[in-house]
């Protein structure tokens, strides 16, 4: 199946091309013609979750899904939540975001608890459905890793004494919020 994952994101396309397996094509906005930054305007994840999926079923009428995903941390009263990807600001980089966590949490003591929420939406033929993944964990003292992408180097799932930079893509999908949420896709999409 031919479908559309509005990302830009190649680490997120890597992930759901390992989740879904070949049976599905994704492809990207960029490979179908669109080239401008997709709007994500709303104040939930489930808003611009299906707010970039419907843009692109809008300008192209193919199917299509989007996710969008925030990091909750308890100390922050669930602070950077959906706001997670411009915490230090527009445009900034994924190790600001980082050091913007780790200096207003500083003095907090641990468990830092947090966790990441993904929801992904699904335009079928126009008719939108949506999926639901949550993985809870802490945040760390300092980044660790060199692998993933984000705020993977200081996000350590609970049951895990490594952090998501330090496991391998197959066990962050196994146990990740885009991994159960990719995971709840690939189960609807094998059914229709
Ligand atoms: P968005 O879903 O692309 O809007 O992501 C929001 C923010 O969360 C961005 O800063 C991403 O880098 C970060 N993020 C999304 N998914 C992950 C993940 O799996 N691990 C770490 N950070 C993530």
């Amino acid at each position: 199946m031919n479908i559309i994952f509005a990302t830009g994101n190649k680490h997120k396309l890597q992930e759901a091309q390992q989740i879904l397996g070949p049976s599905f094509h994704l492809k990207t906005p960029a490979e179908c013609g669109i080239t401008e930054d997709i709007p994500e305007t709303s104040d939930t994840l489930r808003g611009n979750a299906i707010q970039k999926a419907m843009y692109i079923w809008d300008k192209l009428h193919i199917n299509c899904f989007a996710d969008d995903t925030g990091l909750e941390i308890d100390a922050l009263d669930g602070a950077p939540g959906v706001y997670s990807a411009r915490y230090a600001g527009e445009n900034k980089s994924f190790q600001d975001n980082i050091d913007k966590v780790l200096k207003e949490l500083d003095g907090v003591p641990a468990p830092r608890t947090a966790r990441f929420r993904c929801v992904v939406a699904l335009v079928i033929d126009g008719d939108i459905t949506t999926f639901d993944g949550i993985v809870e964990g802490e945040i760390t003292e300092v980044p660790k890793g060199d692998g993933g992408f984000g705020y993977d180097p200081i996000f350590k799932p609970a049951g895990y004494a490594q952090c998501f930079s330090e496991l391998t893509p197959q066990e962050k999908n196994s146990i990740s919020h885009r991994g159960m949420a990719m995971k709840l896709l690939s189960d609807y999409l094998n059914t229709i």
